[in-house]
C-alpha cells in the first residue's frame, strides 16, 4: 500500500508479528510469534522488467550471508528464495511486483521456541539450531547492509554473474539429485515440502547461471535450464 501512494526508494516496514504472512502461491506463512524477524523492503529498481525475477536470489543471499555473520552458522539456500538449518525451513522470502516497484518480504524464524503441528516437522529457528537467541535488530541491520551492497551491485551489473559463485556455494542442492516439483502438484499441496515424488525423475543440480536459473542435467546428460516462476525444488 505505502509503494502505491509513493513511498521512496528504501523504505521498510518491519512488523512485530503477522497475522495474514504469506508464501507463494496463495500459501500462508505462519509469523504469529513475535520471536520472529518479519520485514518488507520497498524497491523502486533501476533494473528491466525481464532482471527482476533475479532480486530475489540476491535477497537469499543477503539473507544468508546475514545469519552466517550474526548467528555463527551456515545455512544453505533453497533455490531460488527460502533458507534452510538442518533440512528444515528457517527464511522465507516472497518478492512481489507491482508497476513500478518491488516488495521483498522476508520472514526469519529467530527466537521461535515451537511450531504449528502442520510445519513441525520441516519448520526451525536460529535459537531451535544454535541454543542461543539473537538480537533481532542486529540480524535485521546486517541483512539490511548485506542487500544494499548486493543489489548495488546487482543493478550496475545488470545479471546475476557477480553472485554466481557465492550463491552456489551456499547451495544445499549442489551436486545433488533433486526433483523439479510442477506447479500443478504444488497448487495442491498445504505445504510442498511433504508432496509424494516417487513418480518424478531425479536431475542432478549444476547450480544457478548469471540470469538465476537452476541448471539441471538429466540422465540422457540433456542440460535443463529451470526457471523459478514455474516450479518448486526437492532434494532427493
Ligand atoms: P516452494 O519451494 O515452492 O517455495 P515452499 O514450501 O517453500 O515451496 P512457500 O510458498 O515458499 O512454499 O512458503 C510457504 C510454506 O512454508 C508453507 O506452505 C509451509 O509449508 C511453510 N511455512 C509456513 N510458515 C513457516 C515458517 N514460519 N517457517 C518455516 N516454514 C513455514
Amino acid at each position: 500500500e505505502l509503494a502505491k501512494r509513493g513511498s521512496v526508494h528504501g523504505s521498510l516496514v518491519v512488523s512485530k508479528s503477522q497475522t495474514a504472512g504469506k508464501g507463494r502461491l496463495g500459501r500462508s506463512f505462519a509469523s504469529m510469534s513475535d520471536d520472529g524477524l518479519y520485514f518488507s523492503v520497498m524497491l523502486r529498481p533501476e533494473v528491466s522488467p525481464e532482471h527482476l525475477a533475479g532480486l530475489t536470489l540476491v535477497a537469499a543471499l543477503a539473507a544468508s550471508k546475514a545469519i552466517q555473520n550474526i548467528c555463527g552458522i551456515t545455512p544453505s539456500i533453497k533455490w531460488p528464495n527460502d533458507i534452510y538449518v538442518n533440512n528444515k525451513k528457517v527464511v522465507g522470502i516472497l518478492t512481489e511486483a507491482g508497476t513500478d516497484y518491488v516488495v521483498i518480504g522476508i520472514g526469519i524464524n529467530v527466537n521461535t521456541k515451537s511450531f504449528d503441528k502442520s510445519i513441525e516437522a520441516t519448520a526451525t529457528s536460529i535459537y531451535l539450531e544454535t541454543g542461543t537467541n539473537v538480537a533481532k535488530e542486529e540480524l535485521l541491520m546486517e541483512i539490511l547492509s548485506q542487500l544494499n551492497d548486493l543489489y548495488d551491485t546487482f543493478v550496475a551489473s545488470k545479471d546475476l554473474s557477480f553472485l554466481v559463485k557465492d550463491y552456489n556455494q551456499g547451495l544445499g542442492s549442489l551436486n545433488k539429485e533433486v526433483f523439479i516439483i510442477p506447479q500443478q502438484l504444488t497448487l495442491t499441496s498445504h505445504n510442498p515440502s511433504l508432496i509424494d515424488t516417487s513418480a518424478l525423475e531425479a536431475v542432478l543440480c549444476l547450480g544457478i547461471d548469471k540470469d538465476g536459473n537452476l541448471v539441471c542435467k538429466d540422465s540422457k546428460e540433456e542440460l535443463h535450464y529451470v526457471n523459478s516462476g514455474e516450479v518448486s525444488l526437492r532434494t532427493k
